[in-house]
């Protein structure tokens, strides 16, 4: 644990928060494999967002800090998206670009904010897994 603070934003607050950071041992205590990871935990809300740590800004936050729900949602969207650009059925960036003209926005799964906006992406990408 440290008193290492970041702003970022929380989807359980709905606002930019003073995430502090720590690792695994306060996370994910019953997980030893992932004591020496980072994290950044919002204390308002109890939620939190690991990092990047295998690159050289291994405190990187993934995005934004999610929700139980939306952390399970955007799981559900990955299941569908990844296969759809690992199998060469579109490009990565081809298809994160119809993603992100479907929304409006520049998208990236971590980055989602709401249900809502999980629920569409994954209502689009399912449909383009059926073409
Ligand atoms: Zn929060």
């Amino acid at each position: 644990m440290t008193n290492i603070t970041r702003l970022i934003r929380c989807c359980g607050c709905e606002t930019k928060v003073e995430a502090r950071l720590t690792d695994g041992r306060e996370i994910y205590p019953h997980r030893p494999d992932l004591h020496a990871q980072p994290f950044w935990k919002c204390d308002r809300c109890g939620n939190y967002v690991g990092c990047h740590w295998k690159t050289k800004n291994p405190t990187e936050p993934l995005g934004n800090i999610p929700t139980p729900e939306l952390r399970n949602a955007r799981k559900h969207i990955h299941a569908i998206l990844d296969p759809l650009w690992q199998s060469k059925r579109y490009g990565r960036k081809e298809l994160y670009g119809m993603i992100s003209d479907h929304m409006g926005f520049g998208y990236h799964t971590a980055q989602i904010r709401t249900v809502e906006e999980a629920r569409k992406v994954w209502v689009f990408v399912r449909e383009l897994g059926r073409k």
